[in-house]
């Protein structure tokens, strides 16, 4: 059986960079469930769908294929057989997917493709709702999170380094909001799993953040084999 590792937590809490670093060690794929949700929410952008009218997003579901590819480790998320990957982390798909991914029928839609990559391979998966609903008997779930002034800063390095204009100020109030729907939806709502390990990285550089996860993860699985 493969070995299924679970990373949530909140936006901006270093899950992708960690995840993949850790995956890399371990010889895991990496996949990052939030591009599916922004490929959805990308498909509404580009066609004027108004993302808080969950029935116009569920309308749009029959028209859409989502995919991902893994080319040398790397994720490549397909949309209608399109690489919207750079499409994806814009400010407006960021928002996007959190408005998207509060739709019921758009989780039912991309529940499938998370599952069937799980039970074949051996790998790191993060979201908000993985250790939770998608996979609910992964070997190891980690509660990834840190302060809400910690994940603007470096979300706001991250769009300054890529030559965007958001100030500080509003890579945080976007923040927020996205944590406050994450958390209060009613399907899939972001919070730990009950079995899970949470750490809190505030203060952690990105190289510390990796040891840590990687060492929870060795701890974790090295219990269940005792
Ligand atoms: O992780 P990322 O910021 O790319 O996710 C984009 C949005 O997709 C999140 O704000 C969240 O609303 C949604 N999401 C989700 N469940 C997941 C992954 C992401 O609801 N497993």
């Amino acid at each position: 059986m493969p070995i299924n590792v679970a990373i949530d937590g909140p936006a901006g809490a270093g899950k992708s960079s960690i995840a993949r670093a850790a995956a890399k060690r371990l010889g895991y794929i990496y996949v990052d469930t939030g591009a599916l949700y922004r490929a959805v929410g990308v498909y509404s952008l580009r066609n004027g769908v108004d993302t808080k009218n969950a029935e116009a997003v569920t309308g749009t579901l029959p028209h859409i294929c989502v995919d991902l590819k893994f080319q040398d480790g790397v994720q490549h998320v397909y949309l209608n057989d399109e690489d919207v990957s750079e499409e994806i982390r814009t400010p407006p798909a960021s928002m996007a997917a959190s408005d998207v991914s509060a739709v019921p029928a758009v989780r039912q839609f991309l529940f499938d493709l998370q599952r069937d990559i799980a039970a074949k391979n051996d790998c790191i998966m993060d979201g908000r709702d993985i250790g939770t609903v998608v996979l609910p008997d992964a070997q190891v779930k980690i509660f990834l999170t840190a302060s809400p002034e910690a994940r603007a800063m470096r979300r706001f390095l991250e769009l300054q380094q890529k030559g965007a204009k958001d100030t500080y100020a509003e890579v945080l109030a976007d923040l927020v909001q996205r944590d406050y729907n994450d958390s209060h939806r009613a399907v899939a709502p972001l919070k730990p799993a009950e079995d899970g390990v949470t750490v809190d990285n505030s203060g952690l550089s990105l190289d510390d953040s990796i040891e840590q996860v990687l060492a929870v993860i060795r701890e974790t699985l090295a219990a269940k084999q005792a």
